[in-house]
């Protein structure tokens, strides 16, 4: 029989590559509590329609990576891309805008039909945060600040902040018709996809990731010409809360999101230490999404960060070493050295002890594990009461009481 593979883009992680993932989530879980954002859940799979109507047909994500099926009743169902569309139903249909504003994070797995590469698989993990239902430019700080700080909490030096904003309605529409000027000028040298997305949304074209665009892009009209003054308004006070707040940012003209529904501020953490998939944190302003799903008039705005991107640049987290392995010598001790481990674990100390081998091997293992000392029980350590503790780095060895070994682990 031919041995079975994985799906091409997932992984199967063991040990530290397990532990980045982890450290990363456990660092968002610490700064978010900080920041006062509540912890959601929200399913995997959401219809279709949640995704096609908020992220936008236009996009990359749903015109062709979405993992999209019918199921057995005949629904069109999709695994997320991404976590803001489906926090945002639930903000819908669970009644969740009593709470509003409602300062919300979760971490999770998403999934996008895409070429993997390093950095870029078919199923990954995001961070992601929200704030539902405020339309001050407070919200936007507040959660800038909140991505700032986790990045220093991850150790994670030179992610610059790239920050930009879309304007208001009137601002992007004034703005829109410029670029498409310009784009339309350049129709013929365009890539094939920006030529697609010139009629639909010629603000797309700027996100494009076809290197033969980037000039065309490079000349192209940036937003400030555009903004109406209650959209620089706007801009000024984000911009204005980061220096207060201390948050180092960078302008960015011509960046513009995913999302069509974004609006004001726009941004990405960018990193030069991951080659072509340089951004570990992206979001922005959403004012319209909510009602693209049939809900109220709801500001919003949030961001998502690639927790596989993240794990890739922080410091090996701790592994699980033992502060001590148990080496018995003999089948009396090796029962006694089952009482001793158990006794031990209950009492917090990390101890392990190896299932089989001589002595030669067992201490042999301690070392390998990283374990400080070595539990030496024989025949006359049992008759007598008393183990041997043998420290590892010195070679030192003394003979402890078995009822005062927990107090001398621990000292
Ligand atoms: P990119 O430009 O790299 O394709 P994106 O604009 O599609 O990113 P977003 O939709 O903003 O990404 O998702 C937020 C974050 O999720 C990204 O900044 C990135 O860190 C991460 N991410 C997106 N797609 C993938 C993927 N296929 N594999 C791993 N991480 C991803
Ligand atoms: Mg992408």
């Amino acid at each position: 029989m031919t041995q079975v593979q994985p799906v091409r883009g997932t992984q199967s992680l063991l040990g530290e590559n397990a532990d980045r993932l982890a450290a990363v989530v456990a660092a968002f879980d610490k700064v978010r509590r900080l920041y006062g954002f509540k912890r959601v859940e929200v399913p995997t799979i959401e219809h279709t329609a949640v995704f096609a109507r908020t992220i936008g047909e236009t996009t990359d994500v749903v015109s062709k990576e979405m993992y999209s099926f019918e199921d057995r009743g005949g629904e069109s169902i999709t695994l997320r891309p991404e976590l803001t569309a489906g926090i945002c139903r639930a903000y819908l249909s669970e009644g969740w805008q009593q709470f509003a504003p409602l300062k919300v994070a979760v971490a999770g797995s998403a999934f996008r039909y895409e070429r993997p590469q390093k950095g870029r698989f078919r199923e990954f993990h995001q961070l992601d945060a929200e704030i539902i239902g405020a339309g001050e430019p407070q919200a936007d700080v507040e959660l800038l600040a909140f991505a700032d700080q986790l990045l220093k909490e991850l150790g994670i030096e030179g992610a610059i902040l790239q920050l930009n904003t879309l304007g208001d309605p009137v601002t992007r529409a004034a703005w829109r018709n410029a670029l498409y000027e310009h784009f339309r000028a350049h129709a013929g040298t365009l890539s094939e996809d920006s030529q697609a997305r010139l009629e639909r949304n010629p603000l797309r074209i700027l996100d494009s990731k076809a290197h033969q665009d980037w000039p065309i892009v490079d000349s192209a009209p940036g937003i400030d010409d555009f903004l109406t003054g209650e959209a620089a308004d706007f801009f000024g006070k984000v911009t204005a809360g980061l220096d207060a707040a201390g948050v180092k940012w960078e302008r960015a003209p011509r960046l513009v999101r995913g999302l069509d529904y974004y609006r004001h501020t726009a941004f990405e953490f960018i990193t030069d230490r991951l080659g072509a998939q340089g951004t570990v944190l992206a979001g922005g302003r959403y004012d319209g999404l909510i009602e693209a799903l049939g809900g109220p008039h709801t500001p919003a705005v949030g961001w998502a960060a690639g927790i596989e991107r993240l794990a890739m640049m922080i410091g090996v987290p701790a592994s699980e070493t033992p502060t001590a392995m148990i080496v018995p010598l003999g089948e009396r001790a090796e029962a006694a050295g089952q009482r001793l481990l158990a006794e031990l674990r209950r009492a917090a100390i990390a101890v392990d002890m190896a299932y089989r081998g001589n002595m030669k091997k067992r201490l042999g293992r301690a070392n390998d594990a990283g374990a400080a000392y070595a539990l030496i029980i024989g025949d006359v350590e049992l008759d007598s009461g008393e183990l041997q503790l043998k420290d590892l780095k010195s070679g030192e060895q003394r003979s402890v009481a078995f009822d005062q070994i927990v107090e001398a682990l621990r000292s």
